[in-house]
């Protein structure tokens, strides 16, 4: 029965062959149409009744085949976990203006280190170096890949072969291995720890210091909260220190925000400007997590030490592209309107929501997402709580509205969910209770939500 089976010739020669080889080359058809037919030959002993496809079949299945490969594989998805900065979802979304001018910078010949003045080589960083001072009131700024990057560079610049005095309570893990300790042994920078896990004293620092001293080291306990009998030493207080003993105080921030969150309803975060304000020499905070931005590390301050850290070798190794510089430089210019920022920078927008707004589309949706749903599975709204994400304000939750989808039956949740991340834009949830909730406070476009859903697949086809 097999013989009936075209050869790989006939399937290049058929007119789908042809319009495949167009499209993907001749050699991936031919590889993708050897494919099909050994799946067809094999078919018989694997059970499955098979009615013999032409030339044309073949080559149809070899080009959906080929279409399935050329996928992104950086897939976009609905991130509807409640979580606002998902660093697993590419923590923030970029705004409108940094999607424009990182296109130009991808798709142009653009003055990266070029002063168009002098018609000199210039500096890539000068870009949104004047800009990061002025929305900071920082002396100098240089910026790198991501924070971690800025944490390895600073530490490596001002205590190479020299200590870093640290508080026990702030010895932080970020996700990803990005353990202080581990960092600063790479650095090549000696780990002093002082104080305990709860208590760190202004004596635990000056006993420390010596000559050996290169730098106090102050780190935002950005996604844990030690609480009860507790006390650490203000970043204010700490750079009085340093300055009575000639060593820098770095205070790397994280998150690092340069807005007052609680104008949006959120918990106060130490800002970028009130960090530099209290005498840090040093700060450094990430691009993608409270700024809004594209993935980057800042390091802001004193002139002297920025200087340094620009002549690290390290530098040309951490730096950062001109896509990213591009979005930045739209990003932090939209700081400068800050009455519009909600309206412009997707994840203040999201952060901003109120949970009046984001119930009233839950109740908008639960009719239509109904409809889409498996038999068996049912759908109604409820209040959840959100958080924002990539250590910031680890503690504090913002009320948020949910639409909740419980599937009756063993295995029928995790059946679900799996079919959820299974769409073409997959759809990202929370499991939570026994049930799976999305979570709408990110979600903006309903349209694309609902028209996602229409393909979730009826009861019977769920995996
Ligand atoms: C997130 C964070 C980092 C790492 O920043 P990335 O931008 O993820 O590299 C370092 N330190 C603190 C305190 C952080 O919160």
């Amino acid at each position: 029965m097999l013989r009936g089976l075209p050869s790989v010739d006939r399937v290049l020669s058929d007119p789908v062959g042809m319009a495949a080889a167009q499209r993907f080359g001749r050699a991936a058809v031919t590889e993708a149409a050897r494919k099909v037919l050994a799946e067809l030959r094999s078919a018989p002993a694997a059970g499955m009744p098979v009615i013999l496809p032409d030339a044309a079949g073949v080559a149809e299945s070899a080009a959906q085949w080929l279409e399935a490969r050329d996928q992104p594989q950086l897939r976009p998805v609905f991130n509807l976990t409640g979580t606002v900065l998902h660093t697993n979802l590419g923590r923030a979304q970029l705004a409108e203006a940094a999607i424009e001018a990182a296109v130009t910078a991808m798709r142009e010949a653009v003055a990266l280190e070029f002063e168009l003045g002098t018609g000199r080589r210039g500096e890539r960083d000068d870009l949104v170096r004047s800009l990061l001072c002025e929305l900071t009131g920082a002396e100098d700024a240089t910026l790198v890949n991501n924070n971690a990057a800025a944490v390895l560079i600073a530490l490596n610049t001002l205590g190479a072969g020299r200590e870093a005095i640290v508080s026990r309570g702030e010895l932080i893990e970020i996700g990803g291995a990005f353990r202080m300790p581990d960092i600063m042994a790479r650095a090549g920078v000696a780990l002093v720890e002082v104080g305990t896990t709860n208590r760190t004293h202004s004596r635990d620092y000056r006993g420390a210091l010596r000559p050996e001293t290169g730098l106090i080291l102050k780190v935002h306990t950005s996604n844990y909260r030690i609480e009860g009998f507790t006390a650490e030493v203000a970043a204010p207080a700490l750079a009085v220190l340093a300055r009575e003993h000639g060593v820098p105080l770095l205070n790397d921030l994280g998150s690092g925000t340069l807005m007052d969150l609680s104008r949006y309803g959120l918990a106060r975060e130490p800002t970028v400007r009130e960090a530099i304000a209290e005498g840090a020499d040093l700060v450094t905070f990430s691009g993608d997590k409270l700024l809004g931005g594209p993935q980057a590390g800042f390091i802001l301050g004193r002139r002297d030490l920025i200087t340094a850290i620009n002549r690290n070798p390290m530098k040309r190794a951490l730096r950062v592209d001109k896509i990213r510089l591009a979005a930045l430089e739209a990003t932090l210019k939209l700081y400068r309107n800050p009455d519009r920022l909600t309206a412009r920078l997707p994840t203040l927008r999201m952060l901003a929501r109120s949970q009046a707004e984001i119930e009233a589309q839950a109740r908008r949706l639960v009719t239509a997402v109904a409809a889409c749903l498996p038999a068996g599975m049912t759908v109604d709204a409820v209040p959840c709580a959100s958080q924002i994400g990539s250590g910031a304000l680890p503690l504090n939750t913002m009320p948020s509205y949910a639409l909740r989808l419980t599937a009756h039956g063993g295995g029928a949740l995790e059946q679900l969910s799996a079919a959820l991340r299974a769409l073409p834009t997959p759809v990202i949830g929370r499991i939570r209770d026994g049930a799976m909730l999305l979570d709408l406070r990110c979600l903006s476009d309903e349209a694309r939500f609902l028209a996602a859903m229409a393909a979730l697949p009826a009861a019977h086809e769920l995996a």
